[in-house]
């Protein structure tokens, strides 16, 4: 079966590159043309899509293709829906990847189903097998592992951040295509007039850390002392955030606490938690405090490589094999001699903080 190859993606609200996951799909997109011996076409959707172009110059596409202006900048279903069929029509792709952007999520099964194709979302892996194509996801939070294998064409495939090399080709001129769409009235009658967030002194999510550090409702527990210090633990995590540049998640016990108004870390959220009712962060490394380590907090850390912890109790939940490293200690005492010896290294390193390494 033929399989001519889409790369779709849309511009960063920047709007002068594509978001940093499209340059992991078009990695992948990359490959998998190679190795199918197939024609890869690229398509952009976005304000102005020529900056974002340059940067996928190098990937020597057949075509780049584009549905551009002030229309296809911002995020809506209707003109991203009519933007993405007119470029998959004119590609003519069996087979369509995309980042799995929240943009591209709420938009790509319409697509599909316009195009009388097929959609498969959270797309972890791709493989050509027997000159067709493999793909895998994971269900029931993390633990069963699926394959696919699909007929029917087009096949528009989301792929998950972080599961692929990304492309890097250095930025050069671009031929663009531009695909005229001509919007009909109803489809910009929803217009963004503003963005509510949350409000957050820290930025503590940080999806492109290389650790990712994790604390557990032991941080808000009495202590040897008989007395509760979450004073002191929240300026040992906040220090520890910014000389580590770690990633921050909490698991369900900590972060409900804000719910039941007890003493808690005020940069905690919800959406720090990570576990089965959380999120499933991809970082290389990751270390867990006062945290037990209990299953249904550990399946969040799936795709975590290296799993550290540090708690009081040698019998906790990550000393069963779910750590790699546990370190029986206070956590307290652990980080404050972290945090130093991390300002020290970042004093004298050139590339200081950020990485997230543990310190050895
Ligand atoms: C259906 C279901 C879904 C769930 N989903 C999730 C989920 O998505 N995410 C999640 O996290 N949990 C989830 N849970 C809850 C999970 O089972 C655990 O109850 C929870 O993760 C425990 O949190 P914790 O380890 O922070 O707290 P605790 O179990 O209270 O453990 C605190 C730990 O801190 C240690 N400690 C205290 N002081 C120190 C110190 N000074 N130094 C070092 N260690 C210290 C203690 O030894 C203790 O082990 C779920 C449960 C159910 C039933």
């Amino acid at each position: 079966m033929s399989q001519n190859i889409l790369f779709l993606a849309h511009v960063s609200e920047a709007g002068n590159t594509l978001p940093k996951a499209s340059y992991a799909v078009l990695g992948a997109a990359l490959k998998l043309s190679r190795q199918l011996g197939t024609r890869l076409t690229i398509g952009l959707i976005g304000g102005d899509v020529s900056a974002a172009a340059e940067t996928v110059a190098a990937a020597g596409a057949d075509r780049i293709l584009a549905v551009a202006g002030p229309d296809f900048s911002g995020a809506r279903y209707a003109s991203d829906a009519a933007a993405a069929e007119a470029i998959c029509r004119s590609a003519g792709a069996d087979l369509i990847l995309a980042p799995a952007t929240s943009r591209f999520m709420r938009v790509l099964a319409g697509v599909a189903h316009r195009l009388t194709g097929c959609v498969d979302t959270h797309v972890t892996s791709l493989e050509a097998v027997d000159g067709g194509v493999r793909a895998t996801r994971w269900h029931y939070r993390q633990r069963i592992e699926g394959v696919i294998r699909r007929d029917t064409r087009p096949w528009i495939v989301l792929l998950e951040s972080g599961c692929h090399a990304a492309f890097i080709g250095t930025p050069g001129a671009a031929q663009v295509e531009q695909i005229p769409v001509a919007l009909p009235k109803v489809a910009t009658r929803t217009v963004i007039t503003g963005i509510r967030a949350p409000k957050s002194e820290v930025q503590t999510i940080r999806p492109d850390a290389s650790l990712l550090f994790v604390a557990g409702a032991g941080w808000t527990k009495k202590q040897a002392d008989g007395k509760t210090h979450v004073d002191q633990a929240e300026t040992l995590i906040l220090d520890f955030l910014r000389v580590s540049g770690a990633s921050l998640g909490g698991s369900k016990s900590l972060v409900d606490q804000t719910g039941e108004s007890q003493a808690v870390l005020g940069f905690m959220t919800h959406l720090n938690q990570v576990g089965q009712t959380g999120s499933t962060p991809r970082h290389p490394k990751g270390l867990s405090t006062c945290c037990h380590g209990e299953e249904p907090h550990v399946v969040g850390w799936r795709f975590i490589n290296e799993r550290h912890a540090v708690n009081l109790d040698p019998n906790c939940g990550w000393a069963r094999g779910k750590a790699d490293v546990l370190y029986v200690a206070d956590a307290f005492e652990v980080l404050a001699k972290l945090n130093v010896l991390l300002a020290q290294r970042n004093r004298t390193s050139p590339e200081p903080a950020a990485h997230g390494a543990l310190v050895n």
